[in-house]
């Protein structure tokens, strides 16, 4: 008989431990649903952080990477790729910036974002050598290279992988008056995510990102911003920063600009910061490559097509108050932009994580993070019936005396 358990033992004999995955074995998707290898069913509301706004199998995301599989799929930089251009243009379009550069995973591409203002802090701003510093949030999460967790400010991240790279200076998220007291004249970007994610859909005080751009005009600093997990519709609109009308002078995407099916990330800029990178000074072999390109262009073709972002505003509100309305006693805060919601759950009632392992149990894959926040991220495309469908079990799981 073929079970969970079984392939959960294999793997855990040959894999490294550093997840703590719910003991489902997932072999197929379609849309909002998973199916494990024993044919139970769960509606996914976790959507692996974004990458699966689209849901999975996206039919017409599907046929361009079949397509594009079946004509080229990787050729190297060194030469030019009938893909590019068009996806190039598409993405720079939709977020008002002049060039993108492309790579895979997020983390790369908020590496390539330091890399660029570094650079434009030195060339163009007159900073002396090595001395450029970056401003960064507390909680943040850009990713898990080594330069990306030198700034994290979560031990787990960090313990034992020192030395770090300097450059970097901490303050709290969302306190602007401790980020311009943190501004020298070597401060060349401050780096920030408009809500964090990984820390728990903490959302910053309305107008922060606003005067976090004001504050960056004012003192020559280039605003970066990492929409990796944000952007892309996940808060009910293109980009995060949209709230508030700010236009970053480096964006940061990944996650659902792969559409479900490929790492693909960027950044996006002024020509101005993207002339920093010359021939030779930064590159990836894999990134740009023409399936890569062909999968994101039919990424964003969908994203617009389908209203995806007034999609999420509409049923994320529509979640928010079915949620609300729960009144559960196990609930001591629901916040959050689109589909894109934290609940914190009283830690003196319940543990975050038995409450997802019960969701998982109910048909609804869900996480934790921070041991009292459990985050629901559902693919953009969910339905207002997946939605009921969701919140029979999600107050089943929430009222459950044991
Ligand atoms: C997921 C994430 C990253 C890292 O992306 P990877 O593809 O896992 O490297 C960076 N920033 C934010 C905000 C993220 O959510």
């Amino acid at each position: 008989m073929i079970t969970n358990q079984s392939f959960i033992e294999r793997e855990d004999q040959v894999n490294a431990k550093n997840y703590e995955p719910v003991p489902a074995v997932i072999t197929r998707g379609e849309g909002v649903w998973l199916w494990d290898v024993e044919g139970n069913r769960y509606l996914d509301m976790l959507s692996a952080y974004s990458a699966i706004s689209h849901g999975y199998a996206h039919p017409r995301i599907l046929k361009a990477l079949v397509d594009q599989a079946s004509r080229l799929a990787v050729c190297s930089r060194a030469m030019y790729h009938d893909k590019m251009a068009e996806f190039l243009e598409a993405l720079c379009s939709l977020v008002g910036q002049d060039q993108a550069l492309l790579m895979n995973s997020g983390a790369e591409a908020v590496e390539t974002a330091i890399k660029a203002v570094r650079r434009f802090g030195y060339q163009e701003k007159g900073i002396a050598p090595d001395q450029a510093e970056i401003i960064v949030m507390e909680g943040n999460f850009h990713g898990r290279t080594l330069g990306l967790i030198s700034f994290s400010t979560e031990s787990d991240y960090k313990k034992d992988f020192g030395p770090f790279l300097p450059g970097f200076k901490v303050v709290p998220f969302g306190d602007i008056n401790a980020l311009k007291e943190a501004i020298t004249p070597n401060t060349c970007a401050i780096l920030t995510e408009p809500i964090q994610g990984e820390a728990g859909i903490i959302v910053p005080p309305s107008g922060w990102l606003k005067a976090v751009e004001t504050l960056c005009r004012q003192n020559n600093v280039l605003l970066v911003v990492d929409e990796i997990q944000s952007g892309l519709g996940r808060t009910g609109k293109i980009l995060a920063c949209d709230h508030e009308n700010v236009k970053p002078d480096v964006l940061i995407l990944g996650k659902a600009l792969g559409g479900g099916f490929l790492p693909v990330s960027a950044i996006a800029c002024s020509r101005a910061i993207m002339d920093m990178f010359t021939p030779g000074s930064h590159g990836s072999t894999f990134g740009g490559n023409p399936l890569a390109t062909a999968v994101g262009k039919a990424a964003l073709d969908v994203l617009a097509d389908e209203n995806l972002a007034e999609r999420s505003a509409e049923m994320g509100a529509y979640l928010m108050s079915k949620l609300k309305n729960l009144n559960s006693p196990l609930i001591t805060e629901i916040r959050g932009k689109g589909l894109w919601i934290g609940i914190d759950i009283d830690p003196s009632k319940a543990v975050a994580h038995d409450l997802c392992l019960q969701l998982l149990h109910e048909g609804i894959i869900a996480k934790d993070t921070h041991d009292i926040t459990i985050r629901l991220a559902p693919p953009l495309i969910i339905t207002k019936d997946e939605i009921d469908w969701a919140m029979e079990r999600i107050a089943k799981v929430f009222f459950r005396i044991d």
